[in-house]
């Protein structure tokens, strides 16, 4: 079994195409998924205790070899400019990379149309 890690919004527009998007991204068979209200948000200002918990079960005990984030527009939980939300992105991402630094880390903007797309 093989599985990769996705930290994305609880919103349910952005389920569906995120979870497609992973698995074939990475081959991953099962995208273990951590959810909350725009969590690109806690995990930028590095105040993530809980969803870093989560990723740690999903990295040691499944052997996840991949973790993403996603943000998304029109975000209840998020609510603040496209820009604003990549600048957050690659601030979260920066912060997993130091978490988990034996793992690919890729930060995901999602739009509602479906359409995914990987941030540098
Ligand atoms: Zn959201």
């Amino acid at each position: 079994m093989s599985f990769s890690t996705l930290i994305n919004c609880m919103d349910g527009r952005v389920q569906r195409s995120c979870n497609d998007w992973m698995r074939k991204r990475f081959g991953a068979e099962h995208v273990d998924t951590i959810t909350a209200p725009g969590p690109v948000k806690r995990l930028a200002a590095g105040d993530a205790a809980e969803l870093l918990k989560c990723v740690r079960i999903s990295v040691e005990k499944h052997g996840s070899r991949a973790v993403a984030i996603a943000a998304h527009p029109e975000c209840a939980g998020n609510p603040v400019e496209k820009e604003v939300q990549i600048e957050e992105l690659q601030k979260a991402e920066a912060f997993l990379k130091t978490e988990f630094p034996e793992t690919e880390v890729v930060a995901l903007w999602v739009e509602l149309d479906g359409t995914v797309e990987e941030i540098d």
